[in-house]
Formats: C-alpha cells, sequence, structure tokens
C-alpha cells in the first residue's frame, strides 16, 4: 500500500473507531528516567505551541521529580500527566515510595502500573501490579496498566497465558475495564524492532476478548494501547490496526519535535 493510502487508511480508522464507541485515542509518553528540568521545561513550552485534536487524548509520564512543573506548566492545557509507579499501601513506613494521594496533590490523573521494567528489574509480580492499579483507581486516578511477553514466551506459543495471567491478577483486585491497558511486548521495548501487523492485531484481540470476558461490553472495554518501539515511521501502519486505540511511547516521546510528529500523524482534521 501507498504511504498516501495508509494515512488515509488510519483516517478513516480513527474516525470510525472514535464514532462509534465514544472514546478518546490515547497517546502517552514514557519518559522513563530521562530529561532534567530545564529540558522538562522547554519541552512543555513546545507541547504548549503544539496544537492537538480534541479528541486526541496527550498523556506524559515524567519521573517524580518533574511532576510539580507540569503541575505549573499545564494548568490550561488539554495535556494530562501522571506516574510512572504509585505505591500500594496508602501512607506510613514505606521509604521511598510515592502514594496515590500524593500523586493526586501533584494533579496526576494517571499512573502507570506494571511496566516490564518494574516488573522485571524490581520484581514486581502480577498480584502486586493488581494491588497497585487498585490503589490508583481509589484516589480517582486512572491506571494504565503495562502488560506483555518476553520472547521466549512469544516463540515458546505460551504468551497468550502469560498476558491472561497478568490481565487476571489486576482483574482479581480492580474493575480493569475503568482502566487502560498497554500491551507491550517486552522485546519490542527499546530494541527498534517491532511485532508484525498481523501479531498486534491478533494479540490486541485476544486481550479484548479477555477484557469482554471481564465484563466489558464489547465497545467500553478498557482502550488498548500499543507499546514498544513506536516512532514517526511505523506509528500510521500500527495505528491503521484494529483493537489499537494508542500509544504508549518511549524513546520517541523524549523529544518534543517527534512527540509533535507523531501527534500530527494521528490528527484526522
Ligand atoms: C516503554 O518502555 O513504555 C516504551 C514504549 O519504550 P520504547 O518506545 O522506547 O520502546
Amino acid at each position: 500500500m501507498e504511504r498516501k493510502e495508509i494515512e488515509e487508511l488510519v483516517r478513516r480508522r480513527i474516525t470510525e473507531k472514535l464514532k462509534r464507541t465514544g472514546k478518546e485515542y490515547i497517546v502517552a509518553a514514557n519518559w522513563k528516567m530521562n530529561m532534567s528540568a530545564k529540558e522538562t521545561k522547554r519541552f512543555l513550552d513546545q507541547m504548549n505551541e503544539t496544537e492537538i485534536p480534541q479528541y486526541l487524548k496527550t498523556i506524559i509520564f515524567p519521573p517524580y521529580p518533574y511532576l510539580y512543573i507540569f503541575q505549573k506548566m499545564l494548568r490550561y492545557s488539554r495535556i494530562a500527566y501522571g506516574a510512572q509507579d504509585i505505591a500500594k499501601e496508602e501512607k506510613g513506613a514505606y521509604t521511598g515510595e510515592v502514594s496515590a494521594d500524593m500523586l493526586a496533590d501533584m494533579g496526576c490523573s494517571y499512573t502507570l502500573t506494571g511496566h516490564s521494567e518494574r516488573r522485571g528489574y524490581y520484581a514486581e509480580t502480577p498480584q502486586i501490579v493488581g494491588e497497585k492499579t487498585k490503589a490508583a483507581l481509589a484516589h480517582g486516578i486512572t491506571p494504565v496498566i503495562c502488560i506483555g511477553e518476553t520472547l521466549e514466551e512469544r516463540q515458546s506459543g505460551t504468551y497468550k497465558e502469560i498476558l491472561r495471567l497478568q490481565l487476571d491478577a489486576v482483574s482479581a483486585e480492580a474493575e480493569i475495564n475503568s482502566c487502560i491497558i498497554a500491551y507491550e511486548p517486552v522485546w519490542a521495548i527499546g530494541t527498534g524492532v517491532i511485532p508484525k501487523m498481523s501479531e498486534i492485531a491478533g494479540t490486541h484481540e485476544f486481550i479484548h476478548s479477555i477484557l469482554v470476558s471481564c465484563g466489558g461490553a464489547s465497545e467500553k472495554t478498557a482502550p488498548i494501547l500499543y507499546g514498544g518501539s513506536v516512532n514517526e515511521k511505523n506509528v500510521n501502519d500500527i495505528a491503521s490496526v484494529d483493537y489499537v486505540d494508542g500509544f504508549l511511547i518511549g524513546g520517541a516521546s523524549l523529544k518534543a519535535e517527534s512527540f509533535g510528529k507523531i501527534l500530527k500523524l494521528l490528527s484526522v482534521d
């Protein structure tokens, strides 16, 4: 397919989906442990000058220390922001943790839970992810629950069991269809490798079927974002896949120019 045809297909898909579901299309940025205060201010200055269509829900997840800059600079902006992690406990002797109440105080309306780097490097079990998700919802913060399989799990064909387990553990604790799901194959994160479009389509459809089995009416299930090496070159192709309701973007969200270009590519008007 020609690039122009792909762009047209993306526009049509996004427009149809928005009309059908009334949902917002979500583009989220995960900065991980990157950026300085100065870079954050410059980024937000640039973003405040970027035109973002009404239906594109843009969310940025900066490191904790920069949340105050977001609170100050995004007061009149439609750009939302959130934390990369959240404590499962309410308050007390939990050195280094940041509670849902504190995040709400900083104006966070979203939080990531279960990012594969937290599951992998900080031993967060599916149950802990469920508890963190529950804590966020209890304080009016929408969790973006990251799920995904390793390359070994994809190649051995056990990935569906893994995804189901990750979703079930959250569902046991919280109303999963009040959250946002980010499908992020671990092998695609930061590697420049993305799954085949047919793999993304099959996996998103599978996740959608689990969300329906968790009680979501087919059109009212939690949005499912795709994450893992998304950039300006591949975003349109992935956006044309069914059941892709937006993106979670790491590396390509660190520069306002490339993040802005991605938002522009997803703008239908
Ligand atoms: C992520 O880690 O959430 C992510 C999507 O990273 P990247 O886009 O850099 O692969």
